[in-house]
């Protein structure tokens, strides 16, 4: 297989060709189809499976085409990562699949000052990766507005609930528009995170790797 054929377009096939990727992966394959239409998902893939580009690519494709409208630009797609290394690396991820694209992202974590986050916010993001403690104190600050969140990824979200996300992902879920495309991906299925997943997700496609 190849990824000419799960619909992603020229830019971002270009940025996969330039990063030497030949084939997709598994979940690449799965998952990239049905995101782009519009879909929720429940993944349970570990990492190392190429779940990154799984959920990067097609959410970049979607934002792209679809109008932003003038002004200024709100956060439209929210990765919420439990990890800082796991921000930065799917950050990473991001501004690699989407560098062909006029689309912005922006990274946001604890244990660093906030004020060059809030820098970054102010002028205008399309995607937006965090950790929930980070992105809250955000929110309490009002320097983040959630309002227009069209796609909310939970990445790992079992290693989010094993260190006690569980009350910050419920205060972020409050504040995201209730129409909206959810993907999460775990590598682990606990009754806590069907518990997640039953509240979260809308008819979800399952894809296991
Ligand atoms: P992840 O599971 O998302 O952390 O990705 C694991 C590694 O696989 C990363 O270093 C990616 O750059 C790499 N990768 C992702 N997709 C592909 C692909 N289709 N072909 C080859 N390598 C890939």
């Amino acid at each position: 297989m190849s990824f000419d054929s799960l619909g992603l377009s020229a830019e971002l096939l270009r940025a996969v060709a330039e990063e030497g990727y030949t084939e997709p992966t598994p979940v690449q394959a799965q998952a990239i189809p049905v995101v782009l239409q519009g879909k929720d998902i429940l993944a349970g893939a570990q990492t190392g499976t190429g779940k990154t580009a799984g959920f990067t690519l097609p959410l970049l494709q979607l934002l792209n085409q679809h109008a932003q409208g003038k002004g200024h630009r709100a956060v439209r797609a929210l990765v919420l990562t439990p990890t800082r290394e796991l921000a930065a690396q799917v950050g990473e991820s991001v501004e690699t699949y989407g560098k062909h694209l006029p689309l912005k992202s922006t990274v946001i974590f604890g244990g660093v000052k906030i004020n060059p986050q809030i820098e970054k916010l102010r002028h205008g993001v399309d995607i937006l990766v965090a950790t929930p403690g980070r992105l809250l104190d955000h929110v309490q600050q009002k320097t983040l507005d959630l309002s227009k969140v069209e796609i909310l990824v939970l990445d790992e979200a079992d290693r989010m609930l094993d260190m006690g996300f569980i009350h910050d992902i419920r205060k972020v879920l409050a504040l995201l528009p209730k129409e909206r495309q959810n993907l999460l991906f775990s590598a682990t299925y606990s009754s806590e995170i069907k518990t997640l997943a039953d509240k979260l997700l809308n008819n979800p496609v399952l894809i296991e790797v």
